[in-house]
């Protein structure tokens, strides 16, 4: 028979295929589980203000706490759930705990700082996603203002109709909106004339050597340019190092992100970082 011939391949294309897809949907039961037993938490990375060295917002990045596999990092769970679509619920546990934690800062010496959140494409397209956010507004006596979303250049530009529909009714609820990963993606500048942008975070591969190499020192000026130009805050995201932080205030950069000032830490943690202020007195000099 012909199909003999090439059996072997075959059979073990297909074994493969069905193990990862038998994987696929294990982890995809295993996040299901995870949001019933409540295994999620949000840890939080402080955006330091270059003009005051304030922590004025942090960003929540996701952690699922495992019962076996400890503290597992968003990149080896969000992609799967992007493609099952399980990051709807996931979403949605995610904009309700920040919603929470909003709520529960108030009153205490976090009460000004923002929260953002990351979103990807899928969940942006949801019909509901402004509705929900709305009500979770409301529930938690939150203002929307305090809550800023996150959105990757392709996330973006997909589904542009809708999405654009979907960012303006967002935009209305007064919610924040940047632009994550800003200069990696498919950098299509229409869109930031076209949607309410309030900020640009510059992609950390441009910050990495942006005090050893021209082009990255020239991408990073301009972007920071472009964006003061348009109205828009610039946020350098993967700050670590002292010269980077120099770089950044010298070109007018108004928030820095990154490793130098905090790791993301749990939110038992954020008061005592902030208080004590997240950089180091000696870099507190005005700009
Ligand atoms: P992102 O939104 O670009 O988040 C920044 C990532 O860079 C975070 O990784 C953060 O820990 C890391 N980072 C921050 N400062 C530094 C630094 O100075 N140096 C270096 N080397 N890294 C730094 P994390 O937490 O592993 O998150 C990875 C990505 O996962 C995020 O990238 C975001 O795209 C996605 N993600 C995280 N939380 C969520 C969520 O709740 N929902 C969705 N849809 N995606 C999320
Ligand atoms: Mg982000
Ligand atoms: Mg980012
Ligand atoms: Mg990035």
């Amino acid at each position: 028979r012909a199909k003999e011939q090439g059996r072997n391949t075959y059979q073990f294309y297909t074994e493969g295929m069905q193990e990862r897809e038998v994987r696929r949907l294990e982890l995809d039961k295993d996040l299901s589980e995870a949001l019933a037993r409540n295994e999620f938490e949000l840890y939080y990375q402080p955006q330091l203000d270059l003009a005051t060295s304030e922590a004025i917002s942090v960003e929540a990045l996701i952690r699922w706490n495992h019962p076996k596999r400890g503290l597992v990092p968003p990149i080896d769970f969000i992609p799967l759930a992007e493609e099952s679509g399980r990051i709807t619920e996931i979403g949605r546990w995610v904009i309700r705990a920040a919603c929470q934690q909003l709520r529960k800062w108030q009153g205490t010496s976090l009460a000004k700082l923002g929260i953002a959140i990351n979103l990807s494409g899928r969940e942006l397209a949801e019909a509901d996603l402004p509705d929900f956010l709305a009500a979770c507004f409301r529930e938690y006596g939150v203002e929307p203002g305090r809550l800023e979303i996150e959105l990757t250049e392709e996330s973006f530009i997909a589904n542009i109709e809708h999405n654009h529909k979907q960012l303006r009714r967002i935009s209305k609820l007064g919610v924040k909106l940047a632009i994550d990963d800003f200069g990696v993606g498919y950098s299509s500048l229409g869109y930031l004339r076209d949607f309410t942008v309030d900020q640009l975070k510059i992609d950390r591969s441009f910050i990495t050597d942006v005090t050893r190499r021209h082009d990255d020192a020239v991408i990073t000026r301009a972007v920071i340019n472009l964006a003061h130009n348009l109205g828009i805050r610039v946020v350098a995201e993967g700050v670590e190092t002292e010269d980077q932080l120099r770089f950044l205030r010298q070109n007018h950069c108004d928030l820095a992100q990154g490793y130098l000032m905090s790791r993301p830490v749990p939110a038992r943690e954020l008061p005592r970082l902030i208080e004590s202020g997240v950089l180091p007195v000696s870099l507190q000099e005005p700009h």
